[in-house]
């Protein structure tokens, strides 16, 4: 058990919003340590800001993150630890790092938790409050404290300094808090630390043959979470195959919660297995939708305009990209727009490219991710020119083959005065559909 030495309070913004759109986390696999960059702007006023903004929020603007913290409170305003945690938009898509690190996107597989400090805050305090509550979230998700907790600068060097910067302004390190997030971790555990466990992702259900503990951990010395009768199904979403050995068999499976029964306790029907390097959130798709990841991925691309603007081309567009209204009418010059207006062309749109993929792609062969980039794709250079792209074909051979990223990267240019030249923008946005694509 974990030592309860602070409470949570739960001041959840609209949904759906942009700012919370809804949509389910997929299994945590990391924390995110954010700060909010403004000294002195305490938990209560983030969050109230996040609320009065959450459906007109400012241009570009849709992030959130789950957990903020200050001297007097912790408020969780997207669910993360009181409710069955959903996604928060805290770290780019299009940063690397993440995926590297963890082999996931910070917005899909992580909790981001803002620090506030400064001004009339107690920093030592709120420090206090942010440290336990990183370790606590280690605890509920069975993460590693040493490895799991991740600053948004050390992902987005770039464009972030948080939360170094706020940790400085009460002589603070990232390296101390790193540290501290561990000894607070073994504090409220009495060191039950989480040794390396190599879970393999699977969906399945057992059937208890004995009356059988369920465990925090895999191993009898975890504590017991609940105790199931014989004949109880236990439905499974992982297996571990280097938990205890209990007379010679180490094999736990991990339950819907994320707890653990050994394997020796049930029986298993056959059942088909997910392949191991396939996480059950970037599962080849049976149904092509895009989701959320999708449309924030073009929105940052598209960047959002409220008056109208000719492009490189020199199209007369607006909004995030947007070239026609809804009639089929298109943009002219003079035009202006609400963001309501841009943002219902945009989704509008999406959904009328993701169609076009639909159409010609062979289905249950593509991921989440994979679909996602062929859809921002289409939305920039045009469904017709997918159809008829090296891309395309390459895609429907192989949706594995590296040359992909080179026919994504052939689309880099524009016709600027009469001739046809390279331009950076779309260079980028290629490299980062790739990136996306093979992630
Ligand atoms: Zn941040």
């Amino acid at each position: 058990m974990f030592k309860e030495r602070f409470t949570i309070t739960e001041n959840y913004l609209p949904k759906p919003s942009r700012r919370r759109g809804g949509a389910m986390l997929g299994p945590v696999k990391f924390i995110v340590a954010h700060d909010t960059g403004n000294a002195g702007s305490t938990a209560r006023a983030n969050v109230k800001w996040y609320i009065n903004t959450a459906h007109t929020v400012p241009p570009k603007d849709t992030s959130s993150a789950h957990l903020f913290v200050d001297d007097k409170e912790i408020i969780e305003c997207v669910p993360a630890i009181l409710g069955k945690p959903e996604k928060a938009w805290h770290v780019l898509y299009a940063v690397a790092k993440d995926n590297e690190l963890y082999g996931a996107n910070a917005n899909d597989n992580a909790i981001g938790v803002e620090y506030c400090f400064g001004g009339a805050i107690d920093d030592g305090k709120s420090y206090e409050k942010y440290v336990w509550v990183l370790a606590k979230l280690c605890y509920m998700y069975k993460l590693d404290p040493a490895t799991s907790v991740v600053g948004h600068f050390f992902l987005d060097p770039k464009r972030k300094s948080d939360p170094v910067t706020g940790l400085a302004r009460s002589r603070r390190t990232y390296e101390k808090l790193l540290k501290d997030v561990v000894e607070e971790y073994n504090a409220c555990t009495g060191k039950d630390t989480v040794p390396k466990y190599s879970l393999v992702q699977m969906q399945g259900e057992a059937v208890s043959t004995v009356k059988l503990n369920v465990r925090h951990l895999p191993t009898t010395k975890s504590a017991v979470e609940q105790t199931v009768a014989a004949n109880t199904r236990l439905p499974f979403t992982g297996k571990v195959t280097n938990g205890e050995a209990i007379n010679n068999n180490p094999v736990w499976y991990q339950d819907v919660n994320g707890n653990y029964f050994w394997s020796g306790g049930v029986e298993v029907p056959a059942q088909p297995a997910l392949p191991a390097n396939m996480t059950t959130t970037n599962a080849p798709l049976l149904s092509y939708v895009p989701d959320q990841k999708c449309l924030e991925f073009i929105q940052q691309h598209e960047g959002l305009k409220l008056e109208a603007y000719q492009d490189s081309a020199g199209i007369w567009t607006i909004g995030y990209g947007s070239i026609l209204y809804e009639a089929g009418d298109p943009v002219k010059k003079g035009d202006t727009i609400t963001i309501d207006k841009a943002f219902s062309l945009l989704t509008r749109e999406v959904e009328e490219k993701s169609e076009a993929v639909r159409k010609v792609v062979k289905p249950g062969a593509l991921t989440q991710n994979q679909f996602d980039a062929l859809v921002s794709f289409a939305y920039n250079v045009g469904a017709e020119a997918l159809k008829k792209s090296t891309l395309l074909k390459r895609v429907n051979a192989n949706p594995a083959d590296p040359s992909i990223r080179e026919a994504f990267l052939m689309w880099n240019k524009a016709h600027v005065d009469g001739k046809l030249v390279e331009i950076k923008g779309l260079t980028r946005r290629r490299e980062e559909e790739a990136d996306l694509y093979f992630s």
